[in-house]
């Protein structure tokens, strides 16, 4: 006897409605892209439940990664039997057995097929008085148990759940378009990201890179969080655009306490530029209010006046130790705070405007034709596809 399947659980889309279809379709594709290199291993869909069938695989590495796939709730590993009493008897048994630090237990069994001779009360006493009497130091405790042993009566077979292990929640990745995220090396734009995939966006990343003030690791650094982000989803495209020529342009033509706004400015241009040529809807970044100049109403007023592209801001109103929780949580953090300068943090001019104006801004950039230098560093991105695959080394040795 042994555990056999996954059973997945996934709340939220249940109440997606007729968009349900799609939902359950594109977390199965997600699960299974993400299963791929567990060659034996299926991903299934009944009414109302996925599974993940092990056709003998170690459970451990694949709970751990469907643990990171949004729009499942959360998980269970299950013993398929046939509908028979006694195996039934058998498999929960086992389940009880393999669980570690349980002591109080309760059965509850689901009856759904009803030809099944016996009903779900009286199944669970059954049950339980088999598990009471062939172990020695367990009880039953149906108020505050310490495990739950599901039991599942289903037309094809019966399931035997135990521990729920809890997932992201979320929506599939993929069901919700695709979103250009500007992506630095700081701490907040990777949650930004991880944020608007929890809500079922795909992403491509944009990264403004001024070489030689910025450096190769920078660089790396960037494409270092875009692999760590692919763990919640498929493949990221990074797009780095070479920023130099029109970063140093603009710090030599606009008034100083500009310069940022203008900067901000051209890089939501340049996003909007890419975003047609890719058919991708929207941007997200990881603007937080308040947090530094760029980021006032005054100063989003200004710089979201070059688009009418939707923009996601998904840590908008949260405080910054909750956004360092959350990346703490899903291993960008350490890389975030790797000392390798953004060009961000390396232009930074000496009295940046809190309060800047739109007609302003558009009056000092009116006075230099910045078009040339704009497309210039559209046409000399580089495109980078950055994968999930298993080893940071061999990653690297092919996105270099
Ligand atoms: P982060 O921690 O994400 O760098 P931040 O708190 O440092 O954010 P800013 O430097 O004002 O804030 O940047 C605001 C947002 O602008 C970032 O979250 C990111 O989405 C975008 N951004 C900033 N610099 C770059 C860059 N070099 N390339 C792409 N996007 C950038
Ligand atoms: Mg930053």
């Amino acid at each position: 006897m042994q555990y056999d399947h996954i059973l997945i659980r996934y709340g939220e889309m249940a109440l997606k409605g007729k968009n349900i279809k799609k939902f359950i379709l594109q977390l199965q594709q997600n699960i299974q892209q993400k299963l791929k290199e567990f060659t034996n291993v299926k991903v299934k869909r009944t009414q109302g439940r996925m599974f993940v069938i092990l056709n003998g695989h170690d459970p451990d590495p694949i709970i751990e990664k469907c643990r990171h796939i949004f729009g499942i709730q959360s998980l269970s590993l299950a013993i398929k039997v046939e509908n028979d009493a006694e195996k039934i008897k058998e498999a929960a048994l086992y389940a009880l057995k393999e669980s570690s630090h349980v002591r109080k237990f309760k059965v509850t069994v689901k009856r759904i097929n009803k030809d099944f001779p016996v009903r779900s009360q009286e199944m669970n006493q059954v049950l339980g008085r088999h598990l009471l009497i062939n172990t020695d130091d367990f009880t039953v405790d149906v108020h505050q148990p310490d495990m739950e042993i599901k039991v599942e009566i289903r037309q094809e077979a019966t399931y035997i759940t135990s521990a729920v292990i809890p997932g992201f929640g979320g929506l599939p990745v993929g069901t919700s378009g695709k979103s250009l995220l500007l992506l630095s090396g700081g701490i907040d734009s990777p949650v930004a990201g991880f944020l608007a995939m929890k809500r079922g966006v795909q992403l491509e990343a944009i990264h403004f890179h001024s070489p030689p003030f910025t450096s190769e690791r920078a660089k790396q650094k960037v494409l270092d969080l875009s692999k760590q982000l692919t763990a919640f989803g498929g493949s990221i495209k990074v797009h780095i655009v070479p920023f130099t020529k029109l970063q140093q342009e603009i710090f030599r033509e606009i008034p100083d306490g500009y310069a940022m706004t203008v900067m901000r400015r051209m890089m939501l241009r340049i996003s909007e530029i890419l975003c047609e040529k890719e058919g991708i809807l929207s941007m997200t970044t990881g603007e937080n209010l308040g947090q530094v100049a760029s980021q006032t109403m005054e100063s989003m007023n200004v710089i979201n006046a070059v688009t009418n592209y939707p923009i996601l801001r998904p840590l908008i109103a949260m405080d910054k130790s909750e956004i360092i929780d959350i990346s703490k949580q899903i291993g960008t953090y350490e890389t975030s705070i790797l000392p390798y300068e953004d060009c961000c943090t390396i232009f930074v001019p000496k009295s940046p405007k809190t309060k800047p104006k739109r007609d302003k801004a558009a009056y000092f950039e009116s006075k230099k034709d910045f078009s040339g230098l704009i497309n210039e560093a559209v046409d000399g991105i580089e495109t980078i596809k950055v994968s999930p695959v298993k080893k940071y080394d061999e990653a690297f040795d092919d996105l270099l």
